[in-house]
């Protein structure tokens, strides 16, 4: 491990105070290590030097002045916004700068990164599997050590689920959390940006960073405060309700996976927290819904890419894009409206409910966030309803606009395993906090992976 790179956030912060380093130095040891990995995990789509600043790596679906942000689209190939991103103003007053913006899938629509229109990129821990998606370039610059932290949107899953199979932590604030301005829309109802990092307390310092009221985004909450205090009672969860939806352990789940989750919940009651069981009953038309809400939601905002105002024109969308705005398009039309949107507005509020029955019992509910570890490149692609399956256990959290948070809790076949831990609506704080505990009191957050002589 390069001792440089190999830093927390908050290490780096605490090593650049104590003028360990100064940060050129950072930079550079980020630079060259970039330089030696990029070529083969195709991570970063530009890269950026900016010696003053902490590097962090930004999902190049967030827009940046004056850096090119492609949405992973061939039409933004050369889209150079005139502006940034709130998130990225926030980021900036704190001193933190862009070293690269990353790959995904285009217009975050994806679990592998492969709809890319730029390559897939691979997975760290073995380069012929994917990283996830659609955040994939975010979460496996992380885990290759190729940033201090990296910034995500989350659509479906799409911070959590990338986090999950690169074996880094991910946070997907609830709704409304983070201000969504300057971050090219997918899904309006359900986007939110968030921090994808080596540790949960980095992901605490992040969020708290970039969220709070933003006049640029009017779902944008204001909380009393944002700030996530750390909890002070470190190592114990006694008195934490834990609860476990059973309807997260059905078939579909693979076994390798199932075992590492189950390992975690015994050991987060080893801590002191009561496990209880408890049901989320409409899980099972989660995805069904989500994908007529998305689409809709897609066939709207990608109506602006005409080719008059940005890029080029519709013949350069990808055919995933293609296909969600057909299916959105069709999902709105007169005479189906009824039948398909607005039904899948009411299984919305069910699934809502269904986590606000279940946090009656409980302060959190944990359970996997993929039912597999990462699979090979090119295994799904021809296959989107298995690639939109494997969304099954991210895409309830996302349409109930409670905050999720994957925390590296093993390994199945030599890949990362991730524990979703889902709080209640703005509740950030204890997820974090028992996120936190679990991680202090495992391993599996240092464990890095083998990149070879050259890294
Ligand atoms: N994989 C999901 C999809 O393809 C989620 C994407 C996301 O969260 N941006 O829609």
């Amino acid at each position: 491990m390069n001792d440089i790179t190999g830093l927390t956030l908050i290490e780096t912060l605490k090593a650049l105070e104590e003028k360990k380093f100064s940060s050129e130095e950072l930079n550079k040891a980020y630079l060259e290590r970039i330089e030696k990995i990029n070529p083969r995990l195709n991570i970063f789509l530009e890269i950026k030097k900016n010696p003053q600043n902490m590097p962090a790596a930004i999902k190049d679906i967030i827009c940046t002045q004056n850096i090119r942000t492609t949405a992973g689209s061939k039409i933004l190939s050369n889209f150079v916004p005139p502006y940034s991103a709130t998130v990225i103003d926030r980021l900036k007053e704190k001193g933190i700068g862009i070293i690269g913006k990353t790959n995904l899938d285009e217009f975050a629509m994806g679990s592998s990164g492969e709809n890319s229109a730029y390559g897939p990129t691979k997975n760290p821990w073995n380069e012929t599997k994917v990283p996830g998606g659609s955040s994939s370039g975010s979460a496996a610059a992380v885990a290759a050590d190729l940033c201090t932290f990296a910034l995500g949107t989350d659509t479906g899953g799409s911070i959590r689920q990338p986090a999950s199979l690169c074996g880094v932590v991910g946070l997907k604030p609830s709704y409304g959390r983070v201000p969504r301005y300057g971050a090219i829309a997918m899904a309006s109802s359900l986007d939110q940006i968030g921090p994808i990092t080596k540790s949960v307390a980095d992901a605490r310092l992040v969020l708290e960073w970039i969220s709070g009221p933003d006049g640029k985004d009017s779902n944008c909450v204001d909380p009393a405060s944002c700030k996530v205090t750390p909890c002070a009672a470190r190592g114990c969860l006694a008195g934490v309700r834990v609860g476990v939806p059973r309807e997260y352990f059905g078939k579909g789940l693979d076994k390798g996976v199932e075992k590492v989750i189950r390992e975690a919940i015994k050991k987060l009651e080893e801590l002191g927290a009561e496990i209880v069981e408890v049901s989320l009953p409409h899980t099972e038309y989660a995805v069904a819904a989500y994908y007529i809400i998305m689409s809709s939601e897609v066939s709207s905002n990608m109506a602006k890419f005409d080719g008059i105002r940005f890029g080029s024109g519709r013949e350069d969308f990808g055919p995933e894009v293609k296909r969600r705005i057909m299916l959105g398009t069709f999902a709105l039309s007169t005479g189906y409206y009824d039948d398909y949107f607005a039904k899948a507005a009411e299984v919305r509020t069910l699934i809502k409910q269904d986590f606000e029955k279940a946090f009656e019992k409980c302060e959190v509910i944990v359970g996997p966030v993929s039912p597999t570890v990462a699979w090979n490149l090119g295994e799904k692609i021809e296959d989107p309803l298995t690639m939109y399956l494997s969304d099954v256990y991210t895409i309830p959290a996302s349409l109930a606009g409670i905050p999720g948070l994957s925390v590296p809790c093993g390994f199945s076949d030599g890949l990362p395993v991730g524990l979703q831990i889902l709080g209640k609506y703005l509740d950030e704080e204890t997820i974090l906090n028992i996120g936190e505990i679990y991680e202090q009191s495992t391993d599996w957050h240092n464990k890095k992976p083998d990149l070879g002589k050259e890294a």
